[in-house]
């Protein structure tokens, strides 16, 4: 049994809610913890603001990731240019 806060114990601080910020996001918080979170974000401007922003990037993140194509349009035009001149072989 953990200590209880001084206060009312479904209240955390904005730095225990910080740690749990990526954890939270991540849904890898117990059902307990999380409503605390929740909690802790609707009454918390400064979290919410936090919050709200950490999870934009994180929603932004699968698109960042994957790398660029390598072959960029130009490529593309010099390529079929050069294989209608027969100066090019398809496929090669
Ligand atoms: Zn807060």
């Amino acid at each position: 049994m953990m200590a209880p806060d001084a206060h009312d114990p479904s209240m955390i601080e904005c730095q225990s809610a910080a740690r749990t910020l990526y954890d939270y996001l991540d849904g890898r918080l117990d059902a307990v913890m999380s409503a605390r979170i929740d909690h802790h974000i609707a009454t918390c401007t400064a979290c919410a603001e936090h919050f709200a922003f950490a999870r934009r990037v994180l929603a932004l993140l699968p698109v960042a990731v994957p790398l660029p194509e390598p072959s960029s349009p130009l490529h593309a035009r010099v390529t079929s240019a050069l294989t209608a001149a027969g100066l090019l072989t398809p496929g090669a």
